[in-house]
């Protein structure tokens, strides 16, 4: 579903990936991990080509990313993307935030839009808060409309980064449960997380990038929580710090 194939991308002098390569398969769950400023974010934005690279080739569901000739909006409209920031609009209502792209990008109509947005609403719970605007919401719930709008364009895979990371600690199950349902139910994911709880539970696979964007690690999760003697020394250290 997505090939990420020796990409090493640069900000003015300093390089942020380094030589990555990552396969996903339909129906992979890949949770990505590392120290801050490892390039996790960046990695993650260039696979719905948000973020140019110099180096490497990126295709996603057979298309090559960086290929002249792609439509990259379109690509992009099949790759569900969830921020650390929910971003929402906050003037438009829930279910506005949930049909605007499906009308603007994917051309439907305002009917359509709203049976498919509020059927993905209903899969997170949320279906009571339609008429709400995101101010009105928690932040737990503003992240499940987020994950609920990008579901509601057909997504062929779904990219989070760190979408637990800006909740208080009482919300972030909410939402760890909305996407291990996801994951349980076949979809393509990567996740940017330091979740280890989830990754435990659905990942079928876990990377660990270090600084400087190299990944150190690329093992199934048995592999990864089960084995830490055969770990890098890097990952162990950032292991425990962070469980
Ligand atoms: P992570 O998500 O793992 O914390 P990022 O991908 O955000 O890491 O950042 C990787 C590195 O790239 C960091 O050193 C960061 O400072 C740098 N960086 C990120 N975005 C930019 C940018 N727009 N311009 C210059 N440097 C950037
Ligand atoms: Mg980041």
């Amino acid at each position: 579903m997505i090939e990420i194939k020796n990409v090493s991308k640069w900000y003015g002098p300093v390089q942020v990936l380094n030589d990555c390569s990552v396969n996903i398969n339909k129906g992979d769950v890949v949770v990505v991990c590392g120290p801050s400023g490892s390039g996790k974010s960046t990695l993650i934005k260039t696979v719905n080509g948000l973020e140019p690279i110099q180096k490497g080739n990126i295709t996603v569901d057979g298309v090559p990313l960086h290929d002249p000739s792609t439509d990259l909006p379109k690509l992009r409209s099949r790759v569900g993307m969830v921020f650390q920031h929910f971003e929402l609009f906050p003037h438009l209502s829930v279910t506005e935030n949930l049909t605007i792209a499906q009308i603007k990008v994917l051309g439907r109509s305002a009917d359509d839009a709203k049976v498919r947005g509020l059927k993905m609403l209903d899969r997170v719970g949320l279906m009571a808060h339609k008429d709400k605007f995101p101010g009105q919401l928690s932040g737990g719930q503003q992240q499940r409309v987020a994950i609920a709008r990008a579901l509601s364009m057909d997504p062929v895979v779904m990219l989070f980064d760190e979408p637990t990371s800006a909740l208080d600690p009482e919300m972030v199950g909410e939402v760890l449960d909305v996407m291990v349902s996801l994951a349980k139910e076949g979809m393509t994911m990567m996740v940017v997380t330091h979740e280890m709880g989830f990754a435990r539970k659905v990942a079928s696979r876990v990377i660990f990038i270090d600084v400087g964007g190299r990944i150190l690690e690329d093992c199934s999760k048995d592999e990864f929580f089960g084995n830490p003697d055969g770990r890098q020394p890097r990952t162990k250290d950032f292991l425990n710090k962070i469980l």
